[in-house]
């Protein structure tokens, strides 16, 4: 059965968030290396993807409840949401 979602998460997204880092701020310091990297929407908070071994964008969802990240690679322009699981 096919059934359109809808996020009701976008309304929390700000768009004048600044990054926190250029990088993924919990690896630089630990000294830990990422796969790709994605920003908070919510709050600016620069985490590292689920392909890396600390997903810390997924851990400062699960911390915070901040539902909506983007990629924060050069070229990429989608946006994520960790509740619905569905690009916004
Ligand atoms: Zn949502
Ligand atoms: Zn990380
Ligand atoms: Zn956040």
């Amino acid at each position: 059965m096919f059934q359109r979602q809808q996020c009701s998460h976008t309304d929390q997204i700000r768009e004048d968030v600044v990054p926190s880092a250029q990088g993924c701020e919990d690896c630089l310091r630990t000294g830990d290396t990422w796969v790709h990297l994605r920003e908070c929407l919510v709050c600016g908070h620069v985490g590292c993807c689920d392909s890396s071994p600390n997903r810390h964008a997924s851990q400062h969802f699960h911390a915070t409840e901040h539902p909506i990240v983007k990629s924060f690679e050069p070229g990429e322009d989608w946006r994520w949401c960790f509740v619905d699981e569905m690009l916004v």
